[in-house]
């Protein structure tokens, strides 16, 4: 065997996966190299810290204060379907103890300190979700007007801020009616239009934080656009072609329409 090979197999030898001949083959040439030697006993040196190193992490001292003054008994049992109990709160401080010596060893940090997007891609798909259910469950409209002065007021005392109602029926978009609904863990607006036998749902809420990125997408063959106006996110959904639900879009954004 040359130098070559032996270095190739050096890890195997020193885990003792060889077998006899290829291994009786190495330590005799590791006795007579003495760069193959010298390899090896830094492999082994490796090895050796790795094993010696305490790879644990020790919990600063004010998480562990919090750990161990949490109750021994668990939360006062709630009747369940299953009506076994769980020891939730130490489950969750050990969880809690995992994932900050796991933060703390940065492993799991690009997947996840990436939020935005995961975040972006889940409000996606629940506005996605909140159009779909509203076309299927015959829940379409709490306030059934084409007349804005009707379903604008409808909002009041239901929601937290007043959503822009406009009347784009001469232009084709006849307002159907609105209704509640609830996304980004808040109740929101739901307009709903008409452009021939195609629905579009608007959503409307106050701007939080985190403002999302405005954004056109597709999915699952719908169309999800995105803005912010007048500090209110609004998504429009519809199974209606880009070029005239971007035009509907293009219609809520003007000024020059009815306020
Ligand atoms: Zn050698």
């Amino acid at each position: 065997v040359n130098c070559g090979q032996v270095r190739n197999l050096l890890h195997a030898y020193l885990d003792g996966e060889l077998d006899l001949v290829r291994h009786l083959e190495i330590e005799q040439h590791l006795l007579d190299c003495g760069a193959c030697a010298e390899l090896h006993e830094s492999n082994k040196t490796l090895r050796d810290s790795v094993r010696s190193e305490p790879l644990l992490f020790r919990a600063p001292p004010r998480l562990r204060e919090r750990l161990q003054a949490l109750p021994d008994e668990p939360a006062p049992r709630v009747p369940s379907s299953h009506g076994r109990r769980y020891p939730w709160p130490r489950l969750a401080a050990l969880a809690a103890a995992i994932l900050v010596l796991i933060g703390a060893v940065g492993i799991l940090s690009p997947v996840l300190f990436r939020p935005p997007t995961a975040a972006a891609d889940l409000l996606e798909r629940e506005v996605l979700a909140s159009h779909l259910r509203s076309l299927q469950v015959a829940h379409l409209t709490d306030v059934a007007s084409s007349d804005r002065h009707t379903v604008r007021p409808w909002f009041t005392g239901k929601l937290d801020f007043s959503p822009n109602v406009k009347d784009l029926s001469r232009e084709g978009f006849p307002l159907v009616g609105g209704r509640l609904d609830y996304l980004d863990n808040r109740a929101v607006a739901a307009l709903v239009y008409q452009r021939r036998q195609h629905t579009i749902n608007v959503f409307m809420w106050p701007v939080g934080p985190g403002v999302g990125e405005p954004a056109n997408t597709q999915r699952q063959g719908y169309q999800l656009m995105h803005w912010v106006q007048s500090g209110m996110h609004c998504w429009a959904v519809s199974d209606l072609n880009p070029e005239e639900l971007g035009q509907f879009v293009g219609l809520l954004q003007s000024d020059a329409a009815n306020k």
